[in-house]
């Protein structure tokens, strides 16, 4: 009998109406993966069997009395533990949300429930979606299938291990400033983040309004294509949800055809910094666009090299306001000061928030509280909203040339955890790449396209498109991801031998 685990979400989906197997089969299957690795890899900080079983066994029900079903209904999925989840746990990586059950579901969790997928469990991540390794997360970190003395990536890494490992076949991530993008690199997985406003943030806690974003995690562009059409829609409880149709993105991973697309290599994004064998692969896969007729040329983004500080100075500004919330009055641990009779509630709130958020959470409070403190504000905040704004005039002049950008995703492979953990700025410097799209609203896909050669760690290629246009990532990605799975005979997962490892 086929491992369950292996297949693709549109393999299941087929597989499933034709009856060849039950959802319950490969809900079960997943879990059972679960058990079986999930204890090395701890993608996951909560797995609920009974209720995606029930889900499960419901869809089996409905199918067998020919019920018309979304066409993913049935398959198995995992859900990033920043998005709410009515009646299971939602704790953002972090202490201060220990134990906190949503009485409401995120619009994205709603979608997901409503087409009948059952919901594995919640992922692992960054502390509130802050950071590049995972590591940051109050609950220790997830372990790269590849190689688990690595990190695979981050904040969204428990996501992409778990899709990685075979314990899922479909994740929600979100992507901030490359959270679905950086670990779908290291983990040889694909992964995408919308254009901004595609998909509702309503019930994602937020970490940065204006950059946040969900997004598929997968093995193959088809399978990002099905669930990024059914989590994407306007919704009026998100006031930046797009109000239009959502972009053909499952057709345009069908077409997979490259003939006459204008390409533009960024200059910026793959020189000094970059891993040689992340460029050697990132080359080789320019190389077959072209060879499938694309039109490929360099294009320079100067404005790019103030993108990065940019970010980290938006970033912690928004987030510092928006973790202002938690402030364990309302819920969440309250954690009353020591040796203080009687405490007033500034004294309750500042010792539950001392206990409940980790340092790289409380690091990006002050550098945020700092950027936004009257006579700072027009220096720091203020400039950086204005380098967004020159940015996304520069991205539109580039794409009056081109249909899509390319860059290597991440300038390295996934590295020993550990290894850059009190070095901040170094794992900033790892977002150089994704971090541009959430500056300007413009959507990215990370494509797996081999192995480094120096450590024979999965390299990823990102596609970006102008803002709503999201349907010519999929169609350019679809398009490589054959021409390499000819080339490979096969996917580059399904080839993994330290997969078999962890089996
Ligand atoms: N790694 C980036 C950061 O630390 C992006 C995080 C994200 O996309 N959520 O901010």
């Amino acid at each position: 009998m086929t491992d369950l685990t292996r297949l693709t979400a549109d393999e299941i989906a087929r597989g499933l109406s034709a009856r060849e197997f039950t959802s319950a089969e490969v809900t079960q299957a997943n879990l059972d993966r679960i058990a079986a690795v999930d204890g090395d890899i701890h993608a996951f900080l909560h797995v609920d069997a009974d209720g995606a079983l029930a889900t499960a066994r419901d869809i089996d029900d409905r199918r067998g009395k020919g019920e018309q079903l979304s066409y993913l209904a049935g398959v198995p999925i995992a859900v990033k533990d920043v998005l709410a989840t009515e009646g299971l746990p939602t704790t953002c990586g972090s202490k201060i949300l220990e134990g906190w059950i949503p009485p409401y579901d995120a619009t994205v969790t709603a979608k997901i429930k409503a087409a009948g997928l059952p919901i594995l469990g919640k992922t692992n991540m960054d502390e509130f979606a802050m950071g590049s390794s995972t590591e940051h997360s109050a609950y220790g970190p997830t372990r790269n299938p590849w190689d688990r003395t690595r990190i695979p990536g981050g904040s969204g890494g428990g996501s992409a291990a778990a899709v990685a490992a075979f314990e899922a076949p479909l994740a929600v991530g979100t992507d901030t400033g490359g959270s679905i993008r950086q670990p779908g690199a290291l983990t040889g997985t694909v992964g995408v983040k919308p254009t901004y406003g595609g998909i509702s943030r309503y019930g994602l806690v937020a970490m940065a309004s204006s950059l946040d974003q969900a997004g598929p995690v997968t093995r193959t562009v088809l399978d990002a294509a099905l669930l990024h059409e059914l989590i994407a829609g306007h919704d009026p409880m998100d006031s930046t949800s797009i109000p239009e149709p959502v972009p053909a993105v499952v057709a345009a991973a069908r077409r997979a055809d490259v003939k006459g697309l204008k390409i533009g290599i960024v200059t910026e994004l793959g020189g000094d910094g970059f891993q040689p064998g992340v460029r050697a692969r990132f080359d080789d896969a320019v190389e077959l666009l072209t060879s499938a007729g694309a039109e490929v040329v360099e294009v320079s983004i100067p404005s790019l090299k103030y993108a990065l500080g940019a970010y980290y100075l938006v970033m912690p500004s928004e987030a510092s306001s928006n973790l202002a919330k938690f402030d364990a009055m309302r819920y969440g641990v309250r954690v009353p000061p020591a040796g203080v009779d009687d405490p007033s509630a500034e004294q309750v709130m500042s010792s539950s928030r001392d206990a409940g958020f980790g340092d790289e959470v409380k690091r990006r409070i002050i550098l945020g509280t700092y950027a936004l403190s009257s006579g700072y504000y027009d220096a720091y905040y203020g400039s950086a909203q204005k380098v967004r704004t020159i940015l996304a005039r520069d991205f539109a002049a580039a794409f009056a040339d081109v249909d899509v950008l390319v860059s290597p995703t991440s300038p390295t492979t996934a590295y020993p955890l550990g290894e850059k953990l009190d070095d901040p700025l170094a794992m900033y410097l790892g977002d150089v790449a994704t971090i541009p799209a959430n500056l300007v609203g413009i959507p990215g896909l990370s494509l797996p396209v081999g192995l480094a050669d120096e450590d024979d760690l999965p390299v990823g290629l990102q596609f970006l498109a102008p803002q709503k246009a999201d349907d010519r990532l999929y169609n350019a990605a679809a398009a490589l991801e054959r021409l390499l799975e000819e080339k490979w005979g096969g996917t580059l997962l399904a080839k993994a031998p330290q997969l078999e490892e962890v089996r």
